[in-house]
């Protein structure tokens, strides 16, 4: 069975609610939501998410999975501020424990960026912080994320992936998400080896550990080391790879959601128009 949607909202009276009545109206059978707005730390408490409601709503219709994007504020990679580092211990915590109660287990991670440090120093960072909030908490996968490369981005590459989980000690929690573009974008070949990219995943990490997939085109070519998302087809990747991905026997019933860039809409000039609906439609 396929599992695809997208990240969708948690904003207005209807909060968590809405977030699930948006995912239904893109024809989804999945999601992907941030607990609060991604890049700040204020959190609405979670009696106030319609929790119960929503769950009742997922459960009526069919949806059973879905999953938690942790906010972009967190970076565990930061060796050169404590503050920023020990902050960002403490939100994960907090976050995993909140997407627990909303009934997901599976909190997609940006590893961390090295900010102006060795990609070695902010690894080591990393390591000690996945260490920490694992050990002080007891729920929630961490699906580290493979990411674009961009700046000081770490999580570039399966190797710097593979240090994170060799070196975290008890790493039985830690997951991996791996997001098309990032992948495009930090020089793996999508179009012409996903075969050999999980392959190589598999003997570096084991294809087992993927708990999730983002799925968008990329606005830049291979190795470009960028992150600008692309709507499905619009991009580098093209739809027919990324039909082949979202299609592939080894990911199958892994929860898969687009972050494609709403499309430019002159009712809605502020906010665009969703193209998730359609999206799901094509990749389907
Ligand atoms: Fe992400
Ligand atoms: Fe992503
Ligand atoms: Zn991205």
């Amino acid at each position: 069975m396929i599992y695809l949607g997208s990240h969708v909202a948690m904003s207005g009276k209807e909060m968590f609610l809405g977030s699930v009545k948006e995912a239904l109206s893109y024809g989804s059978n999945t999601f992907m939501v941030y607990t609060g707005a991604p890049q700040n730390s204020k959190r609405r408490p979670l009696d106030e998410l319609r929790i119960p409601e929503a769950k009742e709503l997922m459960k009526e219709s069919g949806i059973d999975r879905f999953i938690v994007h942790a906010p972009y504020l967190i970076n565990l990679g930061n060796s050169v501020n404590e503050e920023t580092f020990k902050l960002g211990k403490e939100m994960l915590a907090v976050e995993l424990d909140r997407a627990h109660e909303m009934g997901s287990d599976i909190m997609v991670l940006h590893p961390g960026s090295a900010v102006g440090a060795e990609p070695q120093a902010g690894i080591a960072k990393i390591i000690e912080g996945l260490d920490e909030v694992i050990k002080t908490t007891e729920n929630g996968l961490i699906a580290l994320e493979t990411m674009a490369g961009k700046g000081s981005e770490l999580g570039r590459s399966f190797d710097e992936l593979k240090d994170i989980f060799d070196g975290v000690k008890d790493n039985s929690r830690l997951r991996i998400c791996i997001d098309t573009c990032h992948l495009n974008d930090a020089g793996y070949d999508v179009v012409n080896n996903f075969d050999g990219i999980l392959n190589e995943l598999d003997s570096k990490i084991g294809i087992g550990r993927i708990a999730c997939v983002h799925i968008n085109d990329s606005l830049n070519p291979l190795g470009a080391h960028k992150d600008r998302h692309a709507n499905i087809g619009k991009g580098t990747i093209g739809l027919e790879a990324l039909r082949y991905v979202v299609h592939h026997e080894k990911l199958e019933g892994l929860p898969m959601c687009l972050e494609t860039p709403h499309i430019k809409d002159p009712l809605n000039p502020k906010e665009g128009y969703a193209p998730y609906k359609e999206e799901i439609a094509m990749l389907r």
